[in-house]
């Protein structure tokens, strides 16, 4: 078959090589509009699961991506410089090139071909393509003009800028700091030894009353440090990616698709779904995505078929994902619903962001009838009732009993 790939990002690069590694007959091009080596957005993070599904599917570039990964360790919230300990978990930071080149690499060597600045609008410009794996992005120029695929697209109403700083946050660390205008936060965490993500997000009206739309980037860029200064410990934030792209203020978007596939064109990645950063979830559906639709290209004779069945697949297994982005997205909306509690509770009710209940009753009340971590139920009543120090005492007592029982 000859395939068309269109865009060079995460999801069409490991589609391409898997599908490449495991069928080598076919012959597969990827079209990518931006240069090699240029990315916009700067760092993301991810999980052992997906170093886990990596290995499994490719194990050459599962060992370059993690010995690349920078590890940090626990969550800090920190509210107006309180801080508090909000989770104990240890994940990875990669700077989104990084990522990028180690994969276009490797799909080189497996035999993809990849034709950088060359933009591709409409399936009419690869008329030779048995197949066309549409993984242009959230804007997805190929699923706007397939007409049974019917998108709908969801604004949401906070607006963000993904910028990087070179204070590296070995911890990951969303600071909240109140200004005249409301509350701006942060979303941090290291991507390399000299650099992190500083993904920064507000409500409109905050974004309206700082006049951020009034200003240029280094004024913009000015202000928020100075917003965070307690925070960057004199580092300054960077707007521009080493290859000259400008980060922009924009509002979140959830895409959703009636349908993945049209023709001889299917949806992979962000062209197909989007999930909001708060759930830091996007690059691993768009991997997964890859994973499914070159497994089942290899596994079903008729392409039809295989459409079919990727996207049942796909479909339901994302949708715990969607849900907890839709809430997750909602809560970081209703920000001052929830700030007002105090930092301890302010925290243990962002860890439980995605349930849908908690914007259905007051906070409070959600707070002190559900379970606001993993913990077993006394030790989660305990933290809240005497905090984290009774806890730890607790724990040392268990300690002591179990000694003195063997
Ligand atoms: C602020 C922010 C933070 C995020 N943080 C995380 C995180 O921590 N962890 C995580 O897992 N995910 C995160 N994500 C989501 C993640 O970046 C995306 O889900 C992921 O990049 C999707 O991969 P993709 O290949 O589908 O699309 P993209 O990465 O967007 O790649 C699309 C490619 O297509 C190219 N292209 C577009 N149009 C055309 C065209 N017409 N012709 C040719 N080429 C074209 C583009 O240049 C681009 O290279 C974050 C997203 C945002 C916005």
């Amino acid at each position: 078959m000859k395939i068309a790939c269109v865009g060079g990002g995460p999801a069409g690069l490991y589609f391409s090589l898997l599908l490449k590694l495991r069928q080598p007959q076919h012959e597969i091009t990827i079209y990518e509009r931006g240069a090699p080596g240029v990315t916009r957005g700067w760092g993301v993070v991810f999980w052992n699961d997906l170093l886990d599904q990596l290995r499994d599917a490719d194990p050459e570039s599962a060992a370059q991506i993690a010995q690349a990964a920078f590890p940090w360790s626990n969550e800090i919230v920190d509210v107006g410089g309180t801080q508090i300990l909000h989770g104990v978990s240890q994940g990875y930071g990669m700077k989104r090139r990084l990522l990028l080149d180690i994969l276009a690499r490797r799909a080189e060597q497996a035999g993809v071909r990849i034709e950088y600045h060359h933009e591709v609008t409409s399936a009419a410009q690869l008329p030779d393509a048995d197949l066309i794996v549409a993984c242009d992005g959230v804007n997805s120029r190929l699923r706007a003009e397939a007409s049974g695929i019917q998108t709908d697209e969801q604004p949401g109403t906070n607006k963000y800028i993904w910028l990087g700083t070179e204070k590296v946050f070995s911890t990951f660390t969303f600071p909240f700091v109140h200004t005249s205008s409301g509350w701006v936060w942060a979303h941090a965490y290291g991507v390399d030894a000299g650099s992190s993500t500083f993904i920064v997000e507000c409500a409109q009206e905050t974004w309206d009353g700082l006049g951020f739309a009034a200003m240029s980037q280094a004024e913009c860029l000015a202000v928020l440090e100075k917003i965070f200064a307690a925070q960057l410990d004199g580092h300054q934030l960077i707007g521009t990616s080493p290859d000259g792209l400008n980060a922009q203020w924009v509002n979140f978007r959830t895409i959703t698709n009636n349908r993945w596939y049209d023709g001889r064109v299917v949806l992979a990645g962000d062209a197909a779904h989007t999930t909001h950063f708060s759930v830091g979830s996007g690059t691993r559906l768009a991997i997964e995505d890859a994973i499914a639709l070159a497994g089942r290209l290899q596994r079903d004779e008729e392409v039809p078929v295989a459409l079919g069945a990727y996207e049942r697949e796909r479909r339901e297994t994302i949708l715990r994902t969607q849900l907890a982005s839709r809430y997750s997205a909602q809560w970081f909306e209703n920000v001052p619903r929830y700030i007002g509690l105090g930092p301890r509770q302010f925290s243990a009710l962002m860890r439980r962001r995605r349930s849908p209940l908690m914007p259905r009753i007051s906070p409070q009340l959600y707070y002190w009838s559900w379970p606001t971590s993993r913990e077993p139920p006394f030790v989660d009543t305990l933290r809240r009732l005497a905090g984290p120090p009774a806890v730890k005492v607790y724990g040392w007592l268990r300690q002591l009993q179990s000694r003195a029982k063997n």
